[in-house]
């Protein structure tokens, strides 16, 4: 059992966590909330705590969004525990079959092209573009959600292994699962920065997901499985590219800071040291195209303001995980109006597969607040480096009546090189 008391013990009980969580603040019970999660492991470290159905339904309410480790004086990884005591509570009651099939299909990449293109051949049957194009929504007019578009084509399989061949310095591209499949006008968008960057672009084909979804459910065996084939791929090219770059928040804090915990919590020292080896070529897209690219300066050159009107979310694994939030504003910003809203730091509500799924009404309750944030800045454009976000703030401005749109950083770059 991982030791939960190390972190129990080290708790002061100071409650500055409390008012910040996400899942205390749409329900507000002790329990419900960083300081009794932590309380609650204590206790069931001591032997204290039956890992029941109504401790599993508690400690599968954290969105995991890490609001209570920014704040905590003693820096407790509270979303740590708690991916550890879910895979304790996978073990204990299983998975449902749903997320078993969904991580089996991320664990074979040729069956989850397969799915997507049974999705995209008959989507149309059941789903209708949304009027803003911020996903698909169910024809019937009861169900009212958007989830992500499907692809012919996902966007690995668009594209020739190299590109811009000859060019130097090389760098590598990982796209991350929803990007693949349903966003792939970021891949694209991408792509296109890199090549008027005048950079050798790799797409590594054999890489897989990062394991996040698996690891927030507590499918540690599929975690160690994505990591562990996506290291040793990586190293096969890891020391011919400057970089592998990815536009995704959720899956370049998994690879540069989850995986290495993941090995370290596990005793797994030669995989700890080999993920310690090639985070250091590990960067958020944004990130790296504003530290180590002349990229900024070509915006800049551009002198072009562009008339849109942008606010830019902060999602929780870049800001809180990462500390990445002033270089995607700083690109934005040469060819974008910029405007704040009241709280870019709070946390959107998606929370992970099984909040979307089985606790979906959660999430709906913590979307609603940014939502209205949104609205309130009067922007045209949400942006966020993170397509997790990007499905729950879709559903949620769709849910509020906002018409506002979702892109990623990345495409709204690309489009201002474009202008
Ligand atoms: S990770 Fe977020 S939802 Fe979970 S306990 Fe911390 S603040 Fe609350
Ligand atoms: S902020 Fe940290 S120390 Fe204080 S109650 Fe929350 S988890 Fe415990």
């Amino acid at each position: 059992m991982f030791n939960f008391s190390q972190v129990s013990d080290s708790c002061i009980k100071c409650g500055k966590c409390v008012p910040n969580c996400t899942i205390h603040q749409v329900n507000p019970e002790e329990t419900t909330s960083p300081r009794g999660f932590i309380e609650l492991l204590g206790d069931y470290q001591k032997g204290e705590l039956d890992l029941d159905k109504e401790a599993k339904d508690i400690f599968e309410s954290c969105f995991l969004c890490t609001n209570c480790v920014e704040v905590c004086p003693n820096s407790l990884p509270t979303d740590m525990v708690i991916e550890e005591i879910r895979a304790d509570i996978a073990k204990k009651f299983g998975i449902a079959w749903y997320k078993r099939l969904f991580f089996w299909l991320l664990r074979n990449r040729k069956a989850m092209d397969f799915f997507n293109k049974l999705g995209y051949t008959f989507h149309s049957c059941a789903l209708k573009r949304e009027p803003l194009g911020r996903g698909l929504i169910f024809r019937l007019p009861l169900k009212r959600r958007v989830i992500p578009f499907f692809n012919s084509k996902s966007f690995l399989n668009s594209y020739p292994e190299r590109l811009n061949q000859g060019a130097k310095p090389q760098v590598a591209i990982f796209i991350g699962c929803l990007a693949n499949y349903n966003y792939t006008t970021i891949g694209d968008s991408l792509v296109e920065i890199l090549k008027e960057l005048d950079y050798e672009i790799f797409i590594p084909k054999k890489q897989l997901c990062c394991g996040a979804p698996a690891y927030f459910t507590g499918d540690f065996d599929t975690v160690e499985f994505l990591a562990k084939k996506n290291i040793q791929y990586f190293e096969t090219f890891i020391d011919q590219v400057e970089a592998i770059i990815i536009p995704e928040a959720t899956c370049s804090a998994m690879i540069k800071h989850d995986w290495e915990v993941f090995f370290k919590n596990r005793g797994m020292k030669e995989w700890e040291e080999r993920a310690k080896r090639v985070n250091s070529k590990i960067f958020m897209a944004t990130q790296w195209l504003y530290n180590h690219t002349k990229l900024p300066k070509i915006l800049e050159e551009k002198k072009k303001q562009l008339p849109l009107t942008i606010t830019y979310h902060d999602a929780c694994h870049a800001k809180k995980v990462q500390g990445i939030y002033k270089e995607p504003r700083e690109l934005l910003a040469k060819n974008f109006k910029l405007v704040e809203m009241e709280d870019s730091n709070r946390c959107c509500g998606f929370g992970g597969v099984t909040i979307q799924t089985e606790k979906f009404h959660l999430a709906k309750l913590a979307g609603k607040p940014k939502a209205q944030m949104i609205k309130n800045t009067q922007a045209n454009i949400v942006s966020a480096e993170c397509s997790a976000c990007r499905v729950q703030i879709s559903n949620s401005l769709y849910e509020a009546g906002v018409e506002v749109e979702f892109k990623n950083p990345i495409e709204l770059i690309a489009q201002a090189l474009k202008s």
